[in-house]
């Protein structure tokens, strides 16, 4: 019987242990909350990622680790790689947890990103924002998730307030200013490595964002061949790079027929839940599937998806129940305002179909808002 640990015991650990179930797989969870998520479905070891103790109790139960959080500090994880194999490996993980790695490396490999500049001080900033102009973003190198530890600058006179917000963390988790990319759809590659280097992705997703957090992802996306080929192409170059195993996510700007990269996420991704009835094999099942070293899942997709984030409290299941191509998940956590309680998957053969059961639901559960710009785009 083989054993997954993950480091982490959010909803991703909870989806990827629902999905390995079938292939015989147990798990165990880290986490350093009793009550956290996945803990409904797999056994845990509670504890700090930092202490040595209940990293070692993890470790002597687990054939092999991987992680559900991507800020697990990178010196926990090169210390558990010393006793068991961990993918992805300590190194892609690291350059993944710092905007200011990850863009220099996207910059090495020739993917393009918007402009930035690295913020030590107060003067820095002043310079970054005369060079880069505004509006652009001023973000924590480390760290941030869900739109945390960002402070946009509108304008030159936003400086001090920017600085008043995220000043401090210059000298702790280190600032990057970014220009605003004033971006016509966010895009996202969802991909898998094995551990033989066999590389995969599924189709293209696009993204909608409301406050920094993501709200709704519809798949394929609406780019053509060439654009979706060079968005792969880049993924795949980073995969490579970073000798990465397992399933990642690279966010992208699309901005007049342009890529711009702007993250990569080091896991299986909420862009990518889709893909759990959209998809042949899901994102969790071959991230699972890639670390233990097992072929690799065809990721074709039928028909179309669209994903729809539940944020702060889950809404009535019903109106999704009723839908053809509904699917319901209901991560079992307590409701608190911007937290990621649940999600919905809607799919359909045709883009008519799924615009109309997104219509259906948005109107029942008055979330409108929240699948009109979805709908707008399947009709386009
Ligand atoms: P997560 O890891 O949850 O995706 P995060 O906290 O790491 O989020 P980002 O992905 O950097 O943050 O930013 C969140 C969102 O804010 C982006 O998806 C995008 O909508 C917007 N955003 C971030 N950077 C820029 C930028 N340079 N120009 C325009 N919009 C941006
Ligand atoms: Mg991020
Ligand atoms: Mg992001």
């Amino acid at each position: 019987m083989t054993t997954v640990g993950i480091l982490g015991g959010g909803q991703l650990a909870r989806m990827m242990a629902l999905s390995g179930a079938p292939l015989g797989l147990r798990f165990l969870v880290m986490d350093s909350v009793a009550d956290a998520c996945a803990g409904q479905f797999a056994p845990m070891v509670v504890g700090d990622y930092t202490d040595e103790a209940a990293l070692a109790e993890f470790a002597s139960q687990v054939d092999v680790a991987t992680f559900d959080f991507e800020n697990v500090p990178a010196a926990s994880a090169e210390w558990l790689s010393s006793r068991v194999p961990v993918f992805p490996n300590p190194r892609a993980l690291g350059l993944s947890q710092d905007r200011l790695a990850e863009k220099t490396l996207f910059r090495e490999l020739g993917i393009p990103v918007p402009d930035f500049a690295d913020i030590t001080d107060r003067a820095a900033l002043d310079a970054a924002v005369t060079t880069l102009g505004a509006p652009c973003i001023l973000k924590t190198r480390r760290l941030g998730y869900d739109g945390k530890g960002q402070f946009r600058i509108k304008t030159a006179g936003d400086v001090d307030a920017a600085w008043e917000a995220l000043g401090a963390q210059a000298s702790t988790v280190g600032l990057i200013l970014e220009a605003f990319v004033p971006f016509e759809r966010e895009l996202s590659v969802v991909a898998v490595r094995g551990r033989d280097g066999e590389f995969r992705s599924w189709p293209l997703t696009e993204n909608w964002h409301v406050d920094g957090v993501l709200s709704a992802s519809l798949a394929p996306a609406r780019v053509d061949d060439a654009m979706a080929a060079r968005a792969i192409a880049y993924a795949k170059s980073l995969a490579e790079a970073m000798d990465y195993v397992g399933v990642f996510a690279l966010e992208l700007f699309c901005r007049d027929g342009e890529l711009l990269a702007n993250e990569i996420a080091p896991r299986v991704h909420n862009s990518g839940h889709w893909t759990i009835e959209g998809s042949e094999t899901s994102q969790f099942q071959n991230h699972l599937r890639a670390v233990l070293g097992l072929p690799l899942g065809d990721t074709r997709m039928v028909g179309r998806a669209c994903m729809l984030n539940w944020i702060g409290e889950m809404p009535d299941a019903h109106p999704v129940l009723r839908e053809p191509g509904g699917h319901w998940h209901d991560y079992g956590k307590s409701a608190r305002t911007g937290r990621k309680v649940g999600h919905a998957t809607l799919r359909a053969d045709s883009a008519q179909e799924l615009a109309q059961s997104l219509t259906r639901v948005g109107e029942a559960l008055q979330r409108q808002t929240q699948v009109a710009p979805v709908v707008h785009a399947l009709a386009i």
